[in-house]
């Protein structure tokens, strides 16, 4: 006997989040059946919410509930140096390190000729006009140490040097073909603190 149509339905929804198979998502429409629907309401709502209440900082593409994010409207950021990472969950591990206070920048993705997302994609003439405008002395380039990484690293690198600021690039710890994502919290402040200049 196959579930009522409504449960199906449901299932099929909750199958397409990241690493939910059709046994977690089973176990998670009957959760929705077994609880009270305020519970249920407020789960629904902190989606919708979520959706509609969050945009893309208007100076550096951090998730923000405002114009401004957090960082770019903290006064007690460094406005010198800004740290160039491929997305959110990136920024949320190195900030979470507390080494690094200065402002970011999310390029919202790396270069990848494999996804169809060329150097044009990355908007660097934004970001050039950003670092020029802000005074910044030091730009930290935090992609990933893999292939895409590299090249969105080597290509920020062209585009930034006739600023003639600083460019570094975060240093040991992060083992070739990782992310910054899933390096602990030591790694990364190995790999903060040991970012190395990026010669002209
Ligand atoms: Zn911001």
């Amino acid at each position: 006997m196959a579930y009522p149509r409504l449960v199906e339905n449901l299932i099929e929804q909750f199958s397409k989040l990241p690493g939910v198979g059709r046994r977690s998502a089973e176990r998670m429409v009957f959760w929705v059946l077994n609880n009270p629907r305020e519970q249920v309401q407020t789960l629904a709502d902190s989606i919708i919410g979520l959706k509609d209440g969050l945009r893309l900082c208007r100076e550096c593409n951090n998730l923000s509930e405002g114009e401004l994010c957090r960082v770019c409207s903290d006064p007690g950021r460094d406005r010198t140096t800004v740290c160039i990472v491929e997305d959110h969950k990136h920024l949320l591990a190195i900030d979470r390190t507390g080494i690094y206070r200065g402002l970011y920048h999310v390029l919202l993705g790396a270069i990848s000729p494999a996804d169809g997302r060329g150097p044009e994609d990355l908007k660097t003439r934004e970001l050039a006009e950003r670092v020029r405008a802000l005074g910044v002395t030091e730009v930290v380039i935090a992609t990933d140490p893999d292939t895409e990484g590299e090249m969105t690293a080597l290509h920020l690198t062209s585009e930034l040097r006739p600023l003639g600021i600083k460019i570094s690039r975060i240093g040991l710890g992060i083992p070739m073909g990782s992310s910054v994502e899933y390096a602990d919290l030591s790694t990364l402040t190995i790999s903060m603190n040991a970012r190395r200049e990026i010669p002209a």
